[in-house]
């Protein structure tokens, strides 16, 4: 790895999963990094924020991997699970692996202890600072000059970078700023469905109270309820639903006739008093789904993670694809001696088309999660992929292998989809014509042998 001889200054606005993995790969090329963060230090005060229970798959590891975190998340703190566990109404369950060929697994992270991991992963670093309860308010991307608001004394200072990162979330302040250049489009979109975050208590003999291996969903069609596995035998779970149908859930006796209704075994394991008090704790939160395009401005700005792209969570890929970010950040610094003036156009170029394929597949992704899963049609073409990926691993491999467990381009993901959905069509066809051509045969051979054809 090139050390640099020139070291840059690099301003990293956000202090989150991705802000802060950055700044490890940015002080590991010996840069100086300053981090600044609008919340206080999740390390030493309570925070609550967007779901406490993030998928870590293989994208997300091999960042972790490259600044040596990869075993102290997955061996101490990761929940491995080895398939989706599909809850119908009437209590039955249908366990959908993830993959039974090389038994590939999807691990259940705490969000809080991932950020502090990284925190102090790059606190270690000599030249990395972290800046608590700042905000940063305005930036002139030309000179690289920030404004920053402490919320504490409410004051405003400013800080000077050859490169400001801006890794601030779904609603980056960075990419606002940048929105406000020529040439830079951006489109958000709201789904209509929101999210409320619900627990899951320990079961007898302070286990699990549903397996711990599994990533447990209850589709409903229109709307779901999910649970990840935490690693003190606790469930952290979803439900996602149009906000219309949230909307009518305004009393603890709508939401539990509405409970009793949809997930009986659920309520049963959450208990009705813990469901009404975490229910009614919190307003439910919406969901956005950002593309843009360029990710950088000149040599001095560029956005990474959820400011890039922020994508609905149903695939489980936004801090993943947010990692991969990083890493495909590194590559370039290696390979172009960390010149800016190469390295931001080259990451806008290989990573716009793929992120905005992420984000279409993490649509896709909530209509298989919650109707899709229970038809017969998804469990066929789902048996017929996982034969077939059990006969020829390294040419059929389902989408959702590549998307969890390669790091296949995401566009080459849905690229190979295509391709495979082309090939079981014909197939298909084929069969058809084969199966008529037989039946036909009898019928041409009476025709032709009394010279009707001739
Ligand atoms: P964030 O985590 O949002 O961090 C941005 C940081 O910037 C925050 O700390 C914020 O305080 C700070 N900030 C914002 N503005 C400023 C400012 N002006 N100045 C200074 N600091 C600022 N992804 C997965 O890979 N797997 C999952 O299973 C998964 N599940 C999810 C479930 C839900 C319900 C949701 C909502 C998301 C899920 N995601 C998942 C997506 C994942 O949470 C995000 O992709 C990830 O958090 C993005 O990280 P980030 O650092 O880019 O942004």
């Amino acid at each position: 790895m090139a050390v640099v001889d020139r070291k840059s200054r690099i301003a990293i606005v956000g202090g989150g999963l991705v802000g802060s993995l950055a700044g490890c790969f940015f002080a590991k090329r010996g840069h100086s990094v300053s981090i600044y963060e609008y919340r206080a230090d999740i390390r030493v005060e309570d925070y609550r924020g967007q779901s406490i229970d993030l998928a870590l798959s293989i994208r997300g590891r091999e960042a972790l991997r490259a600044v040596g975190l990869e075993e102290v998340l997955i061996d101490r703190h990761g929940i491995a699970m080895r398939g989706r566990m599909i809850h119908k109404k009437d209590g039955t369950l249908n366990e959908i692996i993830y993959d039974s060929v090389k038994g590939n697994l999807i691990y259940s992270v705490s969000r809080r202890y991932l950020n502090a991991v990284l925190l102090n992963a790059a606190e270690k670093y000599p030249d990395v600072s972290l800046h608590f309860n700042k905000k940063v308010v305005n930036a002139d991307l030309d000179s690289g000059k920030l404004k920053i608001l402490d919320t504490k004394t409410e004051t405003i200072e400013e800080a000077e970078a050859d490169l400001i990162i801006g890794a601030d979330g779904a609603y980056s302040t960075i990419r606002r700023t940048m929105a406000k250049k020529p040439l830079f489009n951006c489109s958000q979109t709201y789904i209509e469905h929101g999210y409320v975050e619900l627990f899951v208590p320990v079961g007898k003999n302070n286990e699990y109270a549903m397996s711990g291996e599994h990533l447990h969903i209850w589709p409903r069609e229109e709307f779901m309820m999910i649970a990840l596995p935490n690693d003190d035998h606790t469930f952290t779970g979803n439900i996602f639903a149009p906000f219309a149908t949230l909307d009518k859930l305004k009393t603890p006796q709508q939401l539990l006739n509405f409970y009793e209704e949809q997930f009986p075994d659920l309520l049963e394991l959450i208990g009705r008093e813990k469901l009404v008090n975490d229910y009614f704790e919190r307003k439910p939160k919406t969901l956005i789904s950002i593309k843009c395009k360029p990710y950088h401005y000149g040599k001095t700005t560029l956005i990474v993670g959820d400011a890039a792209h922020a994508m609905v969570p149903f695939y489980g890929q936004g801090m993943n694809a947010g990692f991969e970010d990083i890493l495909l950040l590194d590559d370039l610094m290696e390979r172009y001696d960390s010149d800016f003036s190469k390295i931001l156009p080259k990451f806008t170029e290989l990573r716009c088309d793929d992120t905005h394929a992420i984000c279409d597949l993490a649509m896709y992704n909530y209509v298989e999660m919650r109707d899709l899963v229970t038809r017969k049609s998804f469990l066929l073409r789902r048996h017929l992929d996982t034969f077939l990926h059990s006969q020829i691993p390294n040419t059929w491999i389902p989408l959702y292998n590549t998307v969890h467990f390669s790091r296949m381009k995401f566009r080459d993901c849905i690229a190979n989809r295509e391709w495979q959905d082309k090939i079981l069509r014909r197939t298909a066809w084929c069969t058809v014509f084969l199966i008529i051509a037989l039946m036909m045969a009898p019928v041409i051979e009476v025709y032709t042998t009394k010279g009707v054809l001739y």
